[in-house]
């Protein structure tokens, strides 16, 4: 039996989905993998430039926008690069999730002609970098609750406020930053050369430690009247950007969880104590059985979100279904996955603890279980329990 694909999920791809499928699984073990356990340990991404250069000429950049040089590729497709990007680490799959679904797709669907044209051809083939400001440090879950302020001063917009948890955020040439105006939250293009804006890195983090994120701080930054994005009214323009991102994830963690489970089921096999090899030992084999189900039900999960995104028929609600199901079966899986390691587990040697704590970070951001929970709460008794 194959424990990567069990009940041969991927039987159901057509042969584009799985070309592209081994090719980004390809790129990752040749060019992510051999690296990312000392990208960790170095808590960033040495060359991010480099990279964006490489998974540009991959093509993963907005893959599922049409036009300016994207692939225009389906749902399904986006989601398995997501899949295999993760499974080396959700680190990398955040790199291609800021630049392509957050990014990148506030322009394009919120962008004036001009500003699609001077950045998503240069975005697609990461020459230019883009980062996603929303949060803010004292407004997370609530986005509403921001207080990064534009104003008017004749045709131009000045803005001040501070942005937190921005992945990207220093290495970024264009920052979307959400902002409340006199007429709602906007959204705004700003060059990070711009006077007054500086990013600061975020230090110490003990998760996501193969990615930059940083503070943003907008100090009086003036921007002309060309660079508020004039499709983008509201907080449903930013909020519409997340659930993009947040099918990534849906896809993303169970690449992280198949590799929780490959690693575990071989770690058990070679690991002898009493005589045997721990994978004998019944124990054992019941963890290895849940994780092998967890990681086939997110599998499952993330292709029918895709198929249902691909038909027009995917609620955001089923994308908070997806996420909250499938981060907690990756989590559930790592946490595993590092016990049947043992001390060898706590170590970058082998990936598992590096899976599990990256997944902190991915259970948190892009709307945290308790958000998501209410979300699907909200969809089955049309009641609102957010405040
Ligand atoms: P809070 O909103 O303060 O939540 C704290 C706790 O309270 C959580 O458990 C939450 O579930 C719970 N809670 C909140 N409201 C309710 C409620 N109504 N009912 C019950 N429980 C509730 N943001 C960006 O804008 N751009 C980025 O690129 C980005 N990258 C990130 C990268 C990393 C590494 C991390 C850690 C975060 C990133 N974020 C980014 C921020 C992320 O989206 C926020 O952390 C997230 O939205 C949660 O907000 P918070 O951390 O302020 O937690």
């Amino acid at each position: 039996m194959n424990p990567h694909d069990f009940l041969d999920v991927d039987g159901e791809l057509s042969d584009e989905e799985r070309a592209i499928r081994d090719a980004v699984r390809d790129y990752g073990s040749a060019e992510l993998l051999p690296h990312v356990a000392d990208w960790f340990d170095a808590g960033t991404i040495p060359d991010p430039r480099g990279l964006a250069r490489s998974m540009g000429k991959l093509g993963v950049f907005g893959m599922h926008l049409s036009g300016y040089g994207c692939a225009g590729t389906n749902a399904v497709s986006y989601g398995l690069a997501c899949r295999e990007l993760e499974a080396v680490d959700s680190g990398l799959r955040s790199f291609v999730s800021v630049q392509g679904s957050l990014a990148m797709t506030a322009i394009h669907k919120y962008g004036s002609g001009e500003q699609k044209q001077e950045w998503l051809p240069r975005m697609v083939t990461g020459e230019a970098l883009g980062c996603f400001g929303l949060t803010e440090p004292d407004s997370g879950s609530d986005p509403g609750s921001m207080r990064t302020r534009a104003r008017r001063d004749g045709d131009d917009w000045v803005l001040d406020g501070t942005k937190m948890w921005i992945t990207n955020g220093s290495v970024a040439d264009v920052a979307i930053v959400w902002a409340r105006t006199d007429e709602g939250i906007r959204g705004f293009l700003v060059p990070t050369s711009a006077p007054g804006f500086s990013a600061n890195v975020i230090h110490k983090k003990i998760s996501l430690r193969a990615s930059i994120t940083s503070e943003l701080v907008l100090d009086g930054v003036r921007l002309p009247k060309e660079a508020l994005l004039p499709g983008a009214e509201g907080l449903k323009a930013p909020l519409s950007c997340l659930s993009e991102a947040r099918f990534g994830i849906v896809w993303g963690v169970a690449g992280a969880a198949r590799t929780c489970l490959l690693a575990s089921i071989d770690y058990s096999k070679s690991r002898v104590q009493f005589d045997r090899p721990i994978g004998g030992f019944q124990l054992t084999q019941r963890k290895l059985a849940d994780m092998l189900v967890d990681v086939n039900h997110a599998m499952m999960t993330a292709l029918r979100i895709g198929r249902l995104k691909d038909a027009g028929l995917a609620h955001h609600a089923h994308v908070s279904f997806g996420k909250l199901a499938n981060v907690r079966a990756a989590q559930r899986v790592a946490a595993t996955a590092r016990g049947i390691h043992g001390a060898n587990g706590i170590t970058l040697e082998y990936p598992v603890m590096r899976h599990m704590v990256n997944l902190e970070t991915v259970a948190t951001y892009e709307g945290t279980e308790e958000v998501h929970a209410l979300t699907l709460g909200r969809a089955v008794t049309g009641l609102d329990a957010f405040r």
